[in-house]
């Protein structure tokens, strides 16, 4: 192939790259093994296969014609340039380079025939193609169409495909299912699946290709599924063979827990305390998520696993990941633990020097038989006497080192503490089976009687002062307020700047109003303080940063003004409306908005406004954000799946995790090998 016009710079097939050997470019896509070349697919395809007649281009279009050059000049403009026009029976296309090499204009002298392709757009004297490939007229077209894979800075299309054939030459592409399982979901053999993808013949369709919906991409995805499945089976067995406590209880603390109760617990809390309960009775350590919508009372259900664990002889520790969380935890858990006599120990990183120290020997004596706290409860130097269960409440907002240093904990005892976890932001389901199947999951799909929906409502900043009124209404009407100050995520100090600044503008506006302020950086006890009086009902209006987000339970509360809503998550969204509509009535949730809104603000605004099911809310966060950035892992810049998609491959899940059980316990060959042959390097991830 000769390429008469081709800028020398894309050089392809060059062993280097700017000094970045090839090896090296290969490894930043993950590419080591034969294997990995083999399933690296393409992103989409180029057609080389056919000649497109030049009155049929479209501006977009990738493609190749075939013409006479009729015309071909230099022209001096602010620099400059080579044009030149090729046209055929059908019409005439503009070709034009913007940079000039010598010897390049007499090579598209006109009057010679040549095939150019490229992209075309529509430039300014009609449809051209800039900086086109050139080549011989004459010379037999590709039977199959061009792949262009994902790539990365410096690494060309044609060094990837060449390593690519390779593999596919060299790779051990046998099919590692078995005919049984092939068979039963009806799915393609591998290695046609993969080699179609690679180069697929040009009467496949493209749409479908594209949609990754043919049946060969659906062989691709169930396996990718499935090697993941394989992966949390194994380390759900793994941690099956794990030594813990039974905790089996006797009642002693449970019962009098229960029969102390001001009201009836949930049908549903009454499912996940049993739940709980038969797992802590196991000798292998329990690991499962509480999830429930703020306010279904997942405190209680935490209460009774803690009591059945100190009645068993335990100590519990339970944890949040904020100090006003925590204190919420603290006040709910001694306010039903401590009259049954459970000595428990408060401990935070403001605690001053003396108590911490109390309480650190009051854990390692096992003179304390509850702690709770913040992260620094999960700190190196706490020793627990008989650590036997962890409690985490909104585990999604400790970061994965947090979770990983938890997990280590236990590692210093024998046994392993049991685990769990609580969350108000519900994992979609889909989400829940692909990356958190080493879990079991209890739900609380029910919320304590007396609760009312809370009413959401838009407005538009420009009608300020009608919110500034209603929050007057409200309040003379007996009832309390939030207002959550404008999110700046850039800055911390501004974050401060901007909560102050909007506590002194609503003082001034609503002057007949006790408003208080709560924000991050208050001492320890300036923020309990803030809380106590808001609780006691002595503040009317709390103006506040998003540390009210998770857990504050203050039942009079009934409305909550969300300024520049715009700015935060969907999720975020959805805790903070969780703080009103907790009792005691009727509650409203205004999002002040500032426009133009984009359209992904937009959408969460709609969401919030049409639905207020936390289960809707998480499916549609997810569809807007992507798993990745869900699970926290966004940094991490590995993609949690390349070619499966949670949304639409439901089935294809469901089906590989049934697979995945199939082959475990009767093909456990071939489940090792198809391990092997999909998560070389990618274990030690999964399990975190
Ligand atoms: P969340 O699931 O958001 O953590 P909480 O545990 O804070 O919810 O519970 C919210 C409120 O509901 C608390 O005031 C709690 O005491 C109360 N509560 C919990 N369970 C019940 C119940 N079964 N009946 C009535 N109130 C309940
Ligand atoms: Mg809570």
């Amino acid at each position: 192939m000769t390429s008469a016009g081709k800028p020398r710079r894309a050089a392809p097939g060059a062993r280097k790259t700017a000094g970045v050997p090839q090896a090296r470019l290969f490894e930043r896509l993950g590419l080591r093994t034969p294997a990995d070349f083999a399933t690296h697919l393409p992103l989409r395809y180029e057609d080389e296969t056919r000649i497109t007649p030049i009155g049929a281009a479209r501006p977009g279009a990738h493609a190749l014609f075939e013409g006479e050059i009729v015309d071909s000049e230099i022209r001096f403009g602010p620099r400059r340039e080579l044009q030149a026009t090729l046209a055929d029976e059908s019409g005439r296309l503009g070709l034009r380079w913007l940079h000039v090499y010598p010897g390049q204009q007499a090579r598209l002298h006109a009057g010679r025939r040549v095939r150019a392709r490229g992209e075309v757009r529509a430039g300014y004297h009609g449809l051209e193609i800039v900086h086109p490939l050139i080549t011989e007229p004459g010379t037999p077209l590709p039977d199959t169409l061009t792949p262009v894979y994902p790539t990365t800075q410096g690494l060309p299309q044609a060094a990837l495909r060449k390593a690519i054939a390779r593999a596919l030459d060299e790779a051990d592409l046998g099919d590692t299912l078995p005919a049984a399982v092939r068979e039963a979901y009806r799915l393609a053999d591998f290695e046609p699946s993969l080699r179609l993808l690679h180069h697929p013949g040009p009467d496949i369709s493209l749409e479908s290709l594209a949609e990754h919906n043919h049946p060969a991409w659906r062989r691709i995805k169930f396996d990718e599924l499935l090697a993941q499945q394989l992966a949390l089976a194994d380390a759900r067995a793994a941690r099956r063979a794990q030594a813990a406590r039974s905790l089996k209880g006797d009642g002693s603390l449970t019962g009098r827990l229960l029969a102390g109760l001001p009201f009836e617990p949930t049908g549903a809390q009454t499912r996940a305390v049993a739940q709980i309960g038969a797992d802590l009775a196991r000798t292998h350590p329990m690991h499962r998520l509480l999830q429930g919508d703020v306010g279904s009372g997942k405190t209680l259900v935490a209460a009774f696993a803690a009591a059945q664990a100190i009645e068993s002889g335990a100590q519990v520790a339970v944890m949040a990941p904020t100090e006003i969380l925590a204190e919420q935890l603290w006040r709910k858990l001694s306010e039903w633990l401590a009259p049954l006599g459970v000595a428990a120990v408060w401990l935070t990183g403001g605690l001053p020097a003396a108590e911490r120290r109390r309480a650190l020997q009051a854990m390692a004596r096992g003179e304390a038989r509850l702690a709770v706290g913040t992260q620094a409860l999960i700190q190196d130097k706490v020793e627990f006497e008989s650590l036997g269960l962890v409690i985490s409440d909104e585990q999604h907002r400790f970061g994965v080192g947090q979770r990983l240093a938890l997990n280590r904990k236990g590692d210093q005892a024998r046994y392993r503490p049991h685990q769990l976890s609580m969350s108000a932001t519900p994992i979609p389901r889909t989400l829940a089976m692909a990356f958190f199947a080493d879990m079991d999951v209890s739900v609380l799909d029910e919320l304590p009687p007396g609760r009312v929906p809370v009413r959401t409502r838009l407005f538009d900043d420009r009608r300020r002062d009608e919110v500034l009124a209603r929050v007057g209404e409200v309040v003379r009407a007996g009832r309390q307020a939030y207002w959550v100050c404008p999110l700046v995520e850039e800055s911390e100090a501004l974050q401060l700047q901007t909560a102050v600044d909007t506590h002194e503008l609503l003082r001034a506006a609503l002057p007949d109003l006790r408003v208080g302020l709560m924000h991050g950086r208050l001492p320890a006890r300036e923020k309990s303080e803030v809380m106590d009086a808001f609780r006691a009902g002595d503040i009317d209006l709390l103006v506040s940063t998003t540390v009210i987000e998770v857990g504050v339970d203050v039942p009079n509360a009934g409305l909550m003004v969300i300024e520049h809503a715009e700015r935060f998550g969907l999720a975020q969204l959805h805790q903070l409306r969780g703080r009103v509509g907790r009792g005691g009535g009727e509650a409203t949730c205004v999002l002040l908005y500032q426009p133009p809104l984009s359209a992904i603000a937009r959408e969460r605004l709609r969401a919030m406004y049409e639905t207020t099911d936390g289960f809707e809310i998480a499916r549609r966060d997810l569809a807007q954000r992507g798993p990745g950035e869900l699970l926290g892992l966004r940094q991490s810049g590995q993609a949690l799946l390349r070619f499966a998609d949670l949304e639409s491959d439901e089935d294809l899940l469901e089906q590989a995790r049934e697979a995945a059980a199939w082959l475990s316990a009767d093909f456990p060959e071939h489940a090792r090998a198809h391990r092997q042959r999909w998560m070389a390097g990618a274990d030690q991830y999964l399990r975190s």
